[in-house]
């Protein structure tokens, strides 16, 4: 099972993607993440990528599909995996096809979330964020069971310097701009289900349950 969820920044593909890892067993691949763990850890691509994901602006392509090549070769990914904010642009998708291709697999679905900008400003402004596990809260939908603290571990949450008002809108503006033209693209591929991103967490969680029980 090979699933890409694509949809705007704040758009829920994180929650979602928890879900997911549960009905399905198989791993999650955050971009995100991966880029935030290389920042943490001062690697040569953190330090490469940092101001760019300061600033909300992308990190170049290339960069993305180097550390993508490795990563889907990892044996956790033999049985199928969420990829969850990659590919963001036309070179990445076209980048990933090559990458599959060589690795004898497909994309069996391209789960498309559609969310509002004015929606997602809002909801970006109560993301909080546990760091080392890549776990989302949000202060009104989703809070943790204590204030301001990781449900797992105790641990202190975080509100990310992307998540400012004026950088989401950068974000968003972006992603109308390199992102969406992917929708069309797996459409081609006749791989596209849609859906509506607006409803609470669970109503979302439902209509992605639905297209796998074949509904
Ligand atoms: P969100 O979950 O809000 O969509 P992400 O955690 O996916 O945000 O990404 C945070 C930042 O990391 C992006 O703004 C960008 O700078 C960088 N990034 C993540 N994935 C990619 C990608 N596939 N291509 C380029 N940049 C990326
Ligand atoms: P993405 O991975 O697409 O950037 P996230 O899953 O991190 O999105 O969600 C962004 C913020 O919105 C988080 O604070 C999350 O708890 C919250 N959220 C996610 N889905 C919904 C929803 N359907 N309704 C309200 N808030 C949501």
């Amino acid at each position: 099972m090979k699933i890409l969820l694509l949809g705007p920044p704040g758009g829920g593909k994180g929650t979602q993607a928890s879900f997911l890892i549960e009905t399905f067993g198989i791993p999650q691949i955050s971009t995100g993440d991966m880029l935030r763990a290389h920042v943490r850890d001062k690697t040569d691509l953190g330090n490469k990528a940092k101001q760019y994901m300061d600033s909300g602006s992308l990190v170049p392509d290339e960069v993305i599909l180097g550390m993508m090549s490795e990563r889907l070769k990892e044996d956790d990914c033999k049985n199928g995996y969420i990829l969850d904010g990659f590919p963001r642009t036309m070179p990445q998708a076209e980048g990933l096809d090559l990458l599959l291709s060589k690795l004898n697999q497909n994309l069996d679905s391209v789960i498309v979330i559609k969310v509002d900008d004015d929606i997602i400003v809002e909801r970006m402004s109560g993301r909080r964020v546990h760091p080392s596990s890549g776990r989302v809260y949000h202060v009104k939908y989703n809070p943790p069971k204590i204030e301001n603290k990781d449900n797992e571990t105790g641990d202190d949450l975080i509100i990310r310097i992307d998540d400012q008002e004026d950088t989401v809108r950068k974000r968003l503006g972006i992603y109308h701009i390199d992102t969406s033209p992917l929708i069309n693209y797996y459409n081609k591929k006749g791989i596209v289900h849609s859906i509506d991103g607006a409803s609470d967490i669970s109503e979302v969680r439902n209509s992605i349950n639905q297209i796998f029980s074949g509904e």
